[in-house]
């Protein structure tokens, strides 16, 4: 069979992987957007492979760099089913309908090239089937796959296939994204067992949490010295699926405890409360303080001081209100939605911190915040940044170097003949393969964007 990758390749963004098998069947895992490869404006809008020669599209999770293309290649002609988790495909109805309303919004202002609209998202939804996690499903007579607890965000899956091509049978892992072992809310990675090839993330392939206490402490610390000591204002941007809950949920627990006074929490993400809303629909999916959290209570992210902004009247709300407070909206690099607007008004507010709460790719407004930039230009403007800007990797939803050692070290068996590594910087690919055991180390491989490999 051959493996090829279509995205995410020495990069983080636009995940997709294609298998061709030898009997011509044709396997995409994931169909992400890119927002990386800036050397070419079509990258998104076309495919390098012919979309109606796919048979089957397995998605490990909803996040839009990896799933945002997908009403694309329906356009295109995909036919196939669509397989993935019960609340990833919740989450996808929400998410790409924000993603068109995103690339309208963006297409007026002629800055992005229009992929795809409401029809096809219709179309795309028709086509999805979902599986729960450990149940074998048989594509055909010689392919099968399982779903495997990936631990990145609800409903996340790493894909284990079972290929059987002549006498042989092959085992071809994707981990998807996977998870940051005790993060809030959502359960650990399971490692896929007798793999032959292993196509991995490496997005913190050269960092290490450094963060050691606990999510509460973080936000005890932040809170009191933002919005008690001094009466500013906490800002933490984040994504709608997964840090924002996270947040919430921590944040709920305090305020339940007693821990901090019930300072006003603005949640500003109208897909952030749809998320919310998923999330306590399959609250089963999450891990065991969560399913305590919710056998007492059903909505695990509300408390009384907890203000969703969900219209004008809100957002005026919002802006009036000139006390204390805090802040969540999205999105978490800072790249569009609504947390521009707070970044925008309050950038140059000396009583502000913006709390960074995960990774920023290079050239992100948040990666330009993180390297120090005494300005910014923001919605057309240059402003000063007198705000404070700090970053917390508590609520990150990746493993670190040490994690992924250790997910490595599971998923390495006799027959293991290589580890691919994807969804990461080049640089950080080469420091992680340092520092694999020899063994490990001699398996690695680092595809380029369309390279062919024999598997
Ligand atoms: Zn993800």
């Amino acid at each position: 069979m051959k493996y090829t990758c279509w995205g995410a390749a020495k990069q983080v963004t636009g995940s997709m992987h294609l298998l061709e098998l030898e009997s011509g069947y044709t396997i995409l895992v994931d169909c992400g957007i890119d927002y990386e490869d800036k050397s070419n404006k079509e990258i998104n809008a076309n495919f390098s492979f012919e979309a109606k020669d796919v048979d089957v599209l397995i998605l490990t999770h909803a996040h839009i760099d990896h799933s945002g293309n997908i009403p694309n290649l329906v356009k295109q002609g995909f036919k196939g089913e669509i397989i993935c988790t019960e609340p990833t495909a919740y989450l996808l109805e929400k998410l790409w309908v924000d993603s068109v309303n995103i690339q309208n919004n963006s297409s007026k202002r002629k800055k992005a090239v229009k992929l795809y609209g409401f029809h096809e998202v219709k179309k795309a939804n028709e086509q999805i089937l979902t599986l729960g996690f450990y149940k074998d499903f048989k594509l055909n007579n010689d392919v099968s796959f399982s779903f495997y607890e990936a631990g990145h965000i609800i409903g996340a899956a790493s894909v284990r296939l079972e290929i059987k091509e002549g006498n042989t049978t092959k085992v071809i892992g994707f981990t998807g994204d996977l998870g940051n072992p005790g993060a809030k809310l959502i359960v650990e990675a399971k490692p896929m067992p007798d793999l032959y090839v292993l196509i991995t993330e490496t997005t913190y392939g050269n960092r290490k949490h450094r963060e050691q206490r606990s999510a509460e402490e973080v936000l005890i610390e932040h809170v009191t010295k933002t919005c008690i000591d001094q009466e500013g204002r906490l800002i933490i941007p984040a994504f709608s699926v997964g840090r924002t809950q996270s947040v919430l949920f921590t944040l709920k627990k305090l305020f339940n405890e007693g821990k901090l006074p019930p300072i006003r929490v603005f949640a500003d993400s109208p897909l952030a409360l749809a998320s919310s809303n998923i999330h306590n629909k399959f609250a089963h999916y999450l891990n065991d303080e969560a399913i305590a959290a919710s056998k007492n209570d059903r909505n695990l992210f509300d408390f009384k001081s907890l203000h969703l902004v969900e219209d004008e009247s809100d957002l005026e709300d919002m802006e009036m209100h000139r006390d204390s407070c805090i802040i969540v909206s999205s999105a978490g690099m800072l790249e569009g939605g609504r947390i521009q607007h707070h970044i925008s008004d309050h950038v140059q507010n000396p009583l502000c911190t913006i709390l960074i709460a995960g990774f920023c790719s290079p050239g992100t407004l948040g990666a330009q915040l993180l390297e120090g930039r005494s300005s910014i230009r923001i919605k057309g403007n240059d402003k000063y940044v007198f705000a404070k800007i700090l970053q917390t990797d508590v609520f990150s939803a990746h493993p670190d170097v040490d994690a992924l050692n250790t997910y490595f070290e599971s998923s390495n068996n006799a027959n293991l003949k290589n580890i691919f590594f994807v969804h990461g910087e080049e640089a950080a690919m080469f420091d992680l393969r340092d520092t694999l055991s020899p063994d490990l180390g001699s398996k690695v491989v680092v595809p380029g964007r369309g390279d062919v490999w024999e598997l």
